[in-house]
């Protein structure tokens, strides 16, 4: 009996290891499967960027099938504007984004970037068009000067120097021990939300895209911390065209444009005066914040 249990436990055994490793070599490929899911098309050729405007026109996407999470959605960002898109959390703001940079394709309706759909133009030169500042950002366990230069290896010292100063580093490098060379990260020095955003901003200016994406780049911050991104944001907008995403609307206020999402549906979309005297979801969305500002 002995001798017969212990092939029957092994074999069991054998069994669940083959198991596992068809259930591994399945998920392996539905991960290659989703993976492949954007590839150039192709006939891709290069974006032919000329003003950086962008255009949203009845987007539809949803990550799985039977959950849409973006129903049709159209607006613009003109060229060197700054167009803002606000709406509670898991309204599709950041997917909108997602679709932009090409991370997944949208199931219908079309992203234009100057005219050409993202879909038919090859992922690299899309990607080198926009730059992305996210809310979170990571830094590389590595010099002040590696953290931001990986944003564009080529960069040339005066370029990096521009880039610091455009984003308010100027200062608080100088105020640093070691400069430009202090070791930041997990294991060097411990800087602030707010800094560490500026260096995400000053790495997305050193790949001179024309398009910026913030995304809830200062949702992270006090507000004085926050101002002093908005300048920064601000500054480097100018002439560019710039998508930023917020929660909070005190940011976004003075933005050329703000489009309200609403559970994947553009809702109201207007100027921050227009909006408030609609006096709709903005507007409703608006008072609850100031009266937060004021408690
Ligand atoms: P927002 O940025 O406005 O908070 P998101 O665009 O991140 O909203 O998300 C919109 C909806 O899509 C949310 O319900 C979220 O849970 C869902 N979602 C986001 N990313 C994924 C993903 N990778 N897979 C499945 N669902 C997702
Ligand atoms: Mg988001």
């Amino acid at each position: 009996m002995v001798q017969l249990f212990i092939p029957l436990n092994f074999l069991g055994f054998v069994y669940r290891e083959i198991r596992q490793a068809l259930i591994n070599i399945e998920k392996m490929l539905g991960l290659l499967r989703e993976k492949a899911a954007v590839v150039d098309a192709d006939n891709a050729a290069p974006l032919m960027l000329k003003d950086g405007a962008v255009s949203f026109d009845n987007v539809h996407f949803s990550y799985h099938t039977q959950r849409p999470i973006l129903k049709g959605v159209s607006f613009t960002v003109p060229a060197g504007k700054k167009v803002a898109v606000v709406g509670s959390s898991g309204a599709g703001k950041s997917t909108l984004s997602k679709l932009l940079f090409r991370f997944y394709d949208a199931a219908g309706g079309s992203i234009l970037i100057d005219g050409q759909d993202v879909r038919q133009v090859t992922q690299r030169s899309l990607r080198e068009a926009i730059g992305v500042v996210p809310q979170d950002t990571v830094l590389f366990n590595d010099s002040l000067q590696y953290n931001v230069a990986y944003g564009n290896p080529a960069a040339s010292q005066a370029e990096i120097d521009e880039a610091l100063s455009l984003a308010n580093l100027q200062e608080f490098i100088a105020s640093l021990p070691d400069g430009i060379n202090t070791q930041v990260g997990e294991r060097g020095l411990k800087v602030s939300g707010g800094e560490k955003q500026r260096i995400a901003i000053a790495r997305v200016l050193l790949k001179k895209p024309k398009i910026l994406i913030f995304d809830e780049a200062t949702s992270a911050l006090d507000s004085h911390s926050e101002s002093a991104i908005m300048e920064a944001i601000n500054r480097v907008a100018k002439n560019r065209t710039t998508l930023i995403i917020a929660h909070r609307l005190s940011t976004i206020r003075d933005a050329d444009h703000i489009v309200v999402l609403d559970n994947g549906v553009v809702v109201e979309q207007g100027s921050h005066g227009a909006l408030l005297a609609y006096q709709g979801l903005y507007s409703a969305l608006w008072k609850v914040q100031q009266q937060k500002n004021d408690a």
